[in-house]
C-alpha cells in the first residue's frame, strides 16, 4: 500500500503540503483523548471531504518529570482550513514533535514517525545509530529533562513567592530547544500546558478568551486565542519569549503552546493570574487614594519604559512599541501595581538593522486610543521611534482613567469614564475619532477640582505632555517615568 506521506519535523522547516482531495471523507484510527471526538465509534474518527489521517510523537514530561514519548492519531481537516498540524513547523519555537499525515482509510494505523536527533542542548548524551536510542542515552536524557523540569518548576516556585523577589527575577534555566529568550525551556512550556485545568472564562478580547486555570494547584491566566488570529498568537508568544522582557510591571509569561488534533486547533498562552484583572474594570469600582493613583500610574510608566527601552550587548534587549495600550490591557496585582498585557501588536526594532520588524497581523489598535497621526495614516512605519510616540499618547489617556478615580481630601472623586466618553458613541469608527481627536483637536478635561491637588494638578499637566499633538514634543515614557516619581516623592513629604 502507498502511502502519501507527509513529514514535519523539528529539523525540517518547509513541509511539502499534500495535494487536496475532495469528495468523501476517510476513516482513521484515533487515539489519545483530545484526538478523538466524543462518541467516536471503536477508536476510530471520520475526515470532513479531503482531510487526512495522522499520527503525532512528541517528547512530553511525566508528573515524575521523565520524558515519555506521546503518541496521538486521529483526524485532520483539509489544508486549507485554519493552523495545520501538518504545518505545525510554523509554531515559533522548535520542540520535539514530529507528524505524518496519510489519505487513505486507516492508513494512520501504519504509520510509526520517529522523533528527529534532539538538539545538543537537551542532551548531551549520543543516540546509537540507525535512529533508535541506547537505554544508556535514554536515560541521561530523561535525567537532564528531568533536573531542566525541577529548575523549572524551582523558577516558577520562586517567582511567585510574595514580596522578597526582585523586581527582575533571575535569568531563566537554559533553553532546552530555542536557546535563548525569556521563560522555562520549551519542553516544559509544553509540558506545563498539557498539565493545565481550566476552571472558568474571566474575560474576553478581540482576538480570544481568557480562562483561569490551575497548574499544579497554583492559578494561571491562559489565553485561548480564536482560530483564525493565529498570527496574534504567533506575534504574542515571540514577543514574551524576548530576551530581558520580564519586568515586574509587565504580565508574566509562563508557557505557550499550540494543541489540537482532530478537527480543532487551539493556541494557548499561559500568564500569571491577576485576580482584580483589567485596570478598566477596576476602577469602575474602586476609588484610589493619592498614593494608590501614584502607586499605579508609576508602575504602568515603569513597564512601558521598560518595554521602549533598548539594552545594548550580546544578550540585549531590543526596543518594544505595544501599539495598543489601553486600560483593558494592563492588569492590576495585588500589590497595587499594574502590569502591560497583549503583546499581540507589538513591534521590536531590530537595531543591527535598523529595521522595525512589523507583526505580520492585519490588527489595528483601539481605535479610541489611537494617537492623531495614527488616526491620520501619518504615522512612519518605517521609524522606531514615531510607534513609541504612539505609545506614549494612549499612556496620557490611561493616566487620565486613573486620575478621575482618586479621591482629593474631601473624598471626591469623578464616576469612571473611558477617554472621549460623550464625545464619541461607544464603539467609535476611524471618523468618529478623526472628527475629535485630529479636525477639533479635542482632548479629555481635566476635572477642576484637580487643580487643586498638587498631585492631580501634576498628573494633568504629564498627561498633556503625552497626548500632545506633535508627536516629537511629547515625553518619552522614561521622562514620564521621572516627574512621577518626583511627584509621589513630593506628595510623600506632605503625608508626614
Ligand atoms: P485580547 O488580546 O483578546 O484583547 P487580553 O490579553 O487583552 O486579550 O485579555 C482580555 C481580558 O482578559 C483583559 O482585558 C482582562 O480583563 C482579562 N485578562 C487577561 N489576562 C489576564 C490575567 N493574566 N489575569 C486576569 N485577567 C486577565
Ligand atoms: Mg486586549
Amino acid at each position: 500500500m502507498r502511502f502519501e506521506r507527509h513529514m514535519m519535523s523539528a529539523s525540517n522547516k518547509k513541509p511539502t503540503l499534500l495535494p487536496l482531495r475532495k469528495g468523501r471523507g476517510i476513516l482513521c484510527e484515533c487515539s489519545g483523548a483530545s484526538a478523538c471526538p466524543d462518541g467516536a465509534p471503536n477508536g476510530t474518527c471520520s475526515t470532513q471531504p479531503g482531510g487526512y489521517c495522522f499520527v503525532s510523537v512528541e517528547e512530553v514530561l511525566d508528573d515524575n518529570g521523565l520524558v515519555v514519548l506521546d503518541r496521538t492519531a486521529g483526524c485532520l481537516p483539509p489544508d486549507e482550513s485554519g493552523f495545520m498540524q501538518c504545518k505545525s513547523s510554523q509554531v515559533p519555537h522548535q520542540h520535539p514533535k514530529v507528524i505524518e499525515c496519510c489519505s487513505r482509510d486507516l492508513c494512520n494505523r501504519r504509520l510509526h514517525p520517529a522523533l528527529p536527533e534532539p538538539p545538543p542542548e537537551v542532551t548531551e548524551a549520543p543516540r546509537a545509530a540507525g535512529g533508535g536510542a541506547s537505554p544508556g542515552a535514554l536515560a541521561a536524557a530523561a535525567l537532564g529533562v528531568a533536573l531542566l523540569a525541577a529548575l523549572a518548576a524551582l523558577w516558577l516556585l520562586l517567582r511567585r513567592r510574595g514580596p522578597k523577589r526582585p523586581p527582575s527575577p533571575p535569568a531563566p534555566p537554559p533553553d532546552a530547544s530555542s536557546g535563548s529568550g525569556s521563560g522555562l525551556p520549551l519542553l516544559v512550556q509544553r509540558t506545563v500546558a498539557k498539565q493545565i485545568q481550566m476552571l472558568e472564562s474571566i474575560g474576553k478580547g478581540r482576538y480570544g478568551e481568557v480562562w483561569l486555570a490551575t497548574w499544579r494547584g497554583e492559578k494561571v491566566a491562559v489565553k485561548v486565542f480564536f482560530t483564525t488570529e493565529e498570527a496574534s498568537w504567533f506575534r504574542e508568544t515571540e514577543i514574551y519569549q524576548t530576551v530581558l522582557m520580564r519586568h515586574e510591571n509587565i504580565l508574566g509569561f509562563i508557557a505557550a503552546d499550540i494543541k489540537g488534533t482532530g478537527s480543532w486547533t487551539q493556541m494557548l498562552l499561559i500568564t500569571d493570574y491577576h485576580e482584580h484583572g483589567s485596570l478598566h474594570d477596576y476602577l469602575q469600582t474602586v476609588v484610589l487614594d493619592t498614593n494608590g493613583m501614584l502607586t499605579m500610574a508609576y508602575s504602568i510608566v515603569s513597564g512601558l519604559a521598560h518595554l521602549h527601552m533598548d539594552i545594548f550587548g550580546t544578550k540585549g534587549k531590543p526596543a518594544i512599541a505595544h501599539r495598543d495600550i489601553k486600560s483593558k490591557n494592563i492588569l492590576v496585582k495585588r500589590n497595587g501595581q499594574c502590569a502591560i498585557a497583549d503583546f499581540g501588536l507589538a513591534v521590536r526594532y531590530v537595531a543591527e538593522r535598523d529595521e522595525v520588524d512589523i507583526a505580520p497581523n492585519t490588527r489595528v489598535g483601539t481605535r479610541r486610543y489611537m494617537a492623531p497621526e495614527v488616526l491620520d495614516e501619518r504615522l512612519d512605519v518605517t521609524n522606531f521611534e514615531a510607534f513609541k510616540m504612539a505609545d506614549v499618547y494612549s499612556l496620557g489617556l490611561v493616566l487620565w482613567e486613573l486620575g478621575r478615580r482618586c479621591a482629593t481630601e474631601d473624598g471626591r472623586a469623578e464616576p469612571y469614564a473611558l477617554p472621549y466618553a460623550g464625545r464619541v458613541p461607544p464603539d467609535p469608527s476611524f471618523e468618529d475619532m478623526h472628527a475629535v481627536v485630529v479636525r477639533a483637536r479635542e482632548r479629555p478635561a481635566a476635572p477642576a477640582r484637580w487643580a487643586r491637588s498638587p498631585p492631580l494638578a501634576g498628573l494633568a499637566r504629564l498627561a498633556a505632555e503625552c497626548w500632545h499633538h506633535n508627536p516629537p514634543v511629547r515625553l518619552t515614557a522614561l521622562r514620564v517615568k521621572k516627574s512621577l516619581a518626583r511627584l509621589r516623592a513630593d506628595s510623600a513629604v506632605k503625608l508626614v
